[in-house]
């Protein structure tokens, strides 16, 4: 199959679009800035709920589900969160349409069917969470609330890119709450650190954790934790956040509960969230000018057999060996497909099996059958070798989970290789037009600062790194104290 995909070096941006498009992963619609998500992409997001979906339920979460329509006064009811939201928020005025006298077949707003109050599609669902925590609130015994939903939120985001930023996205949103401060703190910190597990040990992406500045914090929120992935281009990506709120929604919604001295005191709370833009940071980070490059712990796929054959003869032999070798595979939990179409050669099999990603090939032929071999392809280094049939399972088992491991290794090096120390704005300016990647610099502190920094080169502050080492430095910009240095990116 031909596959005529621009390479990353000729447009990096290009490149990403239409690999999305012809790996299967998802296409645009008819419905601007929402994307289709088709059944292989899919299966890769299932693979990634399954897999955070186990962690959340490990660390005492439960799944329940809240509605889609926020009335316009309850996601008022916390000030900070509704203005930070407002911009991009889709509102619903009417419930019925009806049809357009003079005009055949076409419909128009019932203007008698308007809302007494208009609803709002939930952009995140705190407001109509902490309306019904309120109910479920009391006392301290009825503390900590755990809860996750899975579900599709919508931002009105004006530049749109498919699974990094649409307008509908599919997510998990987390809200829980507490009896203390302390308490509420932890959990948020847990759940970045189940983010970050789940991105470097299952996607095979490395993370820096830390905290957003003030201006990059989630609206409504007292602190936001936040994991931070570098993609080839040397733009950084938001991958995961973890909200710690505070008492702002308990407040903005009255949640309150007796502790154990019989005293009302608000609830504190926290949410974090991960969306179907991770499908964006997987692609970006391991795919190659041949296409998708998937870890193996991801690949809905992770092991495909394509037979040469000259014969039917040949094809009936090969069909017996692989019969047996894919029933071992089956018994050691490796997905496996047995590419048998007589329809297509060889070599479009294996392009096509290239551009989307499978971690292992194996190419079994009529000498392969004299011999005793096969041949195992690896998708990430495009290297081949010849693997005797003897203990063939367990050498694709082992070969699974070292692919994993170098992908993983391959990115950290490009993040390692990519965090730049700088001294000064010059510095910093040629780092970021030639380089690319984190710029580790110092920075006053103050918002002012980093608007202008931005405004100029449009370099953002990703995070304010939780290891980062205190030192006492000079803001690159200003010149004045600092005691730290911070993580500055071009990000998608
Ligand atoms: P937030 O609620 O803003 O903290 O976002 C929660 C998660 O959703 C973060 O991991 C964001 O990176 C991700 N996210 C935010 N906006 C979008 C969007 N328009 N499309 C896809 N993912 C998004």
């Amino acid at each position: 199959m031909s596959k005529n995909l621009t390479t990353r070096s000729e447009d990096y941006s290009k490149w990403y679009n239409e690999l999305v498009v012809k790996a299967d992963l998802a296409e645009n619609s008819g419905v601007r800035g929402c994307m289709v998500i088709k059944p292989y992409g899919y299966a890769i997001w299932e693979k990634m709920q399954g897999e955070l979906d186990r962690m959340f339920k490990e660390t005492g979460h439960q799944n329940a589900y809240f509605p889609l329509f926020v009335p316009k006064s309850m996601f008022e009811a916390e000030e900070t969160n509704a203005e930070g939201f407002a911009k991009e928020c889709a509102i619903v005025t009417h419930y019925r349409l009806k049809t357009d006298e003079g005009r055949p077949g076409k419909l128009m707003v019932d203007p008698n069917a308007k809302l007494e109050e208009e609803l709002i599609v939930r952009p995140t669902s705190e407001a109509i969470i902490w309306s019904t925590y309120k109910g479920w609130v009391q006392s301290y015994r009825d503390l900590p609330l755990l809860i996750n939903q899975w579900a599709n939120v919508v931002r009105w985001e004006m530049r749109t890119r498919l699974f990094l930023r649409t307008a509908e996205f599919l997510w998990q949103e987390g809200h829980t709450a507490h009896a203390t401060r302390q308490e509420a703190i932890e959990e948020s910190e847990k759940m970045m650190n189940v983010y970050a597990d789940f991105v470097q040990n299952f996607m095979a992406i490395p993370v820096v954790k830390g905290l957003k500045t003030e201006t990059e914090r989630f609206a409504g929120a007292d602190e936001t934790y936040c994991i931070e992935a570098l993609m080839q281009d040397g733009k950084a990506l938001q991958a995961g956040t973890s909200h710690f709120l505070g008492q702002n929604f308990a407040k903005a919604f009255d949640v309150k509960f007796a502790n154990a001295e019989g005293k009302q005191e608000h609830v504190w709370g926290t949410s974090w969230g991960v969306s179907t833009r991770l499908m964006g940071a997987l692609v970006m980070t391991h795919s190659d000018d041949n296409g998708l490059v998937l870890p193996p712990n991801l690949a809905p796929i992770q092991v495909v057999i394509v037979p040469i054959y000259k014969s039917d003869e040949e094809l009936e032999k090969i069909t017996s060996v692989v019969n047996d070798l894919m029933a071992q595979f089956k018994k050691l939990n490796i997905s496996v497909k047995f590419d048998s179409r007589t329809t297509q050669k060889p070599g479009f099999k294996f392009a096509e099996w290239e551009l989307k990603g499978v971690p292992v090939r194996i190419a079994v032929g009529p000498k392969d059958l004299e011999n005793g071999t096969f041949e195992v392809a690896r998708r990430d280094t495009l290297s081949k070798e010849v693997v005797s049939n003897d203990g063939i399972v367990n050498y694709i088992n082992d070969l699974l989970e070292i692919i994993q491991n170098d992908l993983f290794q391959k990115a950290l090096d490009y993040r390692q290789n990519h965090i730049t120390e700088v001294n000064s704005f010059e510095e910093f300016k040629e780092v970021l037009e030639n380089k690319g990647g984190f710029i580790s610099a110092h920075w006053d502190g103050t918002p002012e600062t980093e608007e202008k920094i931005k405004d100029l080169t449009k370099a953002t502050i990703r995070c304010i790194p939780l290891d980062r080492v205190e030192e006492q430095g000079k803001c690159i910009f200003t010149g004045l104290e600092s005691a730290g240095r911070v993580l500055f990116a071009k990000a998608y």
